[in-house]
């Protein structure tokens, strides 16, 4: 049995192209020094070469019902964990 409860498993997929990050989510990742001011992300424990991988994943978000890209995910406060490429999301209204 799985030890932490959620209520969805998302796929991880990746695109070629360039994704971007919302503002807000910029804000968000500043404000809780995950990326500096000049928008370099700063992930702890995450190798540049990760993040590059990270960069290039997105989701399609059952919450949001649109794609989300991975780093978004990974700083969302449904976001769980990562297995095995899927994200185990609470589900919880965002
Ligand atoms: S963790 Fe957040 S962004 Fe990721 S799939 Fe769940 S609700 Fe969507």
């Amino acid at each position: 049995m799985d030890e932490l409860e959620h209520k969805y498993e998302v796929i991880i997929k990746e695109t070629e192209d360039k994704q971007k990050l919302p503002e807000d989510v910029k804000v968000e990742l500043k404000a809780s020094g995950m990326m500096d001011e000049k928008g370099k992300l700063k992930l702890k424990g995450v190798s540049p070469k990760m993040l590059k991988k990270m960069k290039q994943e997105f989701v399609e978000c059952p919450v949001l019902k649109e794609n989300i890209q991975f780093i978004q995910c990974f700083v969302c406060p449904n976001f769980q964990s990562r297995v095995m490429g899927k994200v185990l999301c609470k589900g919880d209204k965002l």
